[in-house]
């Protein structure tokens, strides 16, 4: 082994160091770096209605939701335990 925890993602795991092929688009975290799929959102929760958009829903129906993002909570995978349906295209993120 060589390197530190550093070099890994600390939401999955993969490998985050140059040359690993995640390593453009990691982002710093919690004791180190997220990749580029933990570090984007699953999809959102809407605070006050608690109906879950996915990232695509979130954006396309922004005006419907009304002045939407102000409103949504981003979801990331690490913080579900099933997978969450969209109440708008019925896409199943997880
Ligand atoms: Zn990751
Ligand atoms: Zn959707």
């Amino acid at each position: 082994m060589s390197g530190d925890h550093r070099d890994y993602c600390v939401g999955c795991g993969e490998p985050v160091h140059f040359g690993s092929g995640n390593y453009v688009n990691r982002v710093p975290a919690d004791g180190g770096f997220l990749c580029g799929a933990c570090a984007e959102p699953i999809g959102y929760n809407h605070e006050r209605t608690g109906d879950f958009y996915c990232d695509v829903c979130a954006f396309d129906h922004e005006e419907e939701i009304g002045n939407a993002l102000l409103d949504l909570e981003q979801v990331y995978a690490d913080d579900i335990t099933e997978p969450q349906t969209c109440c708008k295209c019925s896409r199943r993120c997880e």
